[in-house]
């Protein structure tokens, strides 16, 4: 099919054949597609969107403001792909969205808040536009020593660094990591951008400019092994580097802080708990990490562990990836990810929604607030749950 415009994965746009399926569960409870749930409208979700961009690469609709808010309140959140029925199609879904918000780059047809987040990274090097030098700040009183040599490199990213949620987080990692015997640093005012985000809004200029300079500086610096307290940070690092020269070996930190607990390099004293555990789209369907974060919370004696309905493969996005976390393309409306998730985690009677992604902590602590259930209900960093678990 030869198509005005083109994209990358353009010649089986036309495969999708719109039957809907993708928008679901695996048991179709609700769906699962956090845009169409937010909006209700055909064209928000994935199949929808897919026919949207096949008439938009043949020209019969033109790029405009509103062609653009669709794509973009697009999360990420890998269910179409998942749930798409076509085998041969499925796994290009997520390339295809991607490329034609890339395409929206290249010809400048953006939302504001997309333009804004790539010239804060660009100017600043974080979305918080603070200075450069309070990048590792969260570290101080952890104990964490500057990256020389050490085994593993704990890269914090963007939100670990400068926001509150995700500080509280990071600090959580590192004290633990310390604490267990790890060698391990951080790079403090150095560290840079993974530029996860970036990519996923298309600006992929920018996200290898990023990247390059963070694999020349990770070899640099003799970087063998990284722990990431952020998923997206591990997806980016585990499949996107590697295609530019940068191959490490890549870690979520529950992975190893479920291996220290196993080492008995962690002892966890009583913490008597109803918890539930929030699956970040970035572990779990884009990285298939399901259980360290279950075994963690599994382990803490007393802790009464409560799976929401949709878990696992067929947990509901928090609304934050594809860089809604900063544009807010999805809004916080009733039915908004975040909110619609936090409902669910209620029916489960859990006091605490364990987190293992700091977008996720804050999405979900947003959305405990515009619920009015701030005394019901804690978003916790699962290492946060472990400290509690030391020091009762
Ligand atoms: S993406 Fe797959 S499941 Fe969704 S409408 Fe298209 S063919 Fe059907
Ligand atoms: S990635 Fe998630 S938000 Fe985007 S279209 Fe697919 S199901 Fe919807």
């Amino acid at each position: 099919m030869t198509y005005v415009r083109t994209i990358e994965h353009a010649d089986i746009v036309h495969r999708c054949f719109r039957c809907g399926y993708c928008k679901f569960p695996s048991d179709y409870v609700d769906f699962n597609c956090p845009s169409y749930k937010a909006f209700g409208w055909d064209t928000y979700s994935p199949g929808g969107r897919m026919w949207l961009i096949r008439a938009w690469l043949n020209d019969e609709i033109k790029s405009s403001p509103h062609f653009a808010e669709i794509l973009y309140s697009c999360v990420a959140c890998d269910n179409c792909k998942t749930q798409c029925v076509f085998p041969k199609f499925k796994d290009f879904i997520p390339d295809i969205f991607q490329e034609a918000k890339a395409e929206l780059v290249n010809e400048g047809r953006i939302p504001p808040e997309v333009r804004d987040y790539f010239k804060a990274i660009a100017v600043n090097g974080n979305p918080y536009k603070l200075p450069q030098s309070e990048r590792g700040k969260w570290a101080e009183g952890t104990g964490l020593q500057p990256y020389v040599n050490q085994e593993y490199l704990f890269y914090a990213g963007c939100v670990g660094s400068y926001d509150e949620v995700g500080q509280k987080m990071a600090r959580s990692v590192g004290k633990l990591l310390v604490d267990a015997g790890v060698s391990v640093g951080i790079l403090g005012s150095e560290e840079a951008c993974d530029g996860s985000e970036v990519k996923i809004l298309g600006e992929m200029g920018l996200f290898t400019k990023l990247a390059q300079e963070n694999i020349e500086q990770f070899k640099g610096k003799g970087v063998k092994k990284i722990i990431t307290l952020d998923p997206h940070a591990l997806n980016a690092f585990k499949k996107d580097y590697p295609k530019l020269g940068g191959k490490f070996k890549v870690f979520h930190y529950t992975e190893i802080l479920a291996g220290l607990i196993k080492n008995k390099k962690i002892i966890l004293s009583a913490y008597p708990m109803k918890i539930t555990y929030h699956d970040p789209c970035y572990l779990g369907r884009h990285n298939q990490i399901y259980g360290p974060p279950r075994e963690i919370l599994k382990a803490i004696p007393g802790v009464e562990f409560l799976e929401m309905h949709r878990n696992s493969l067929n947990a509901f996005c928090c609304g934050g990836g594809g860089g809604n976390f900063f544009t807010d393309i999805l809004g916080t409306g009733e039915d908004s990810a975040g909110r619609v998730r936090i409902r669910e985690a209620m029916e489960t009677g859990a006091r605490i929604i364990a987190v293992a992604c700091p977008t996720c902590a804050k999405m979900l602590s947003d959305a405990v607030k515009a619920e009015g259930l701030e005394d019901k209900l804690e978003i916790l960093g699962i290492a946060e749950i472990m400290e509690r678990a030391r020091t009762k």
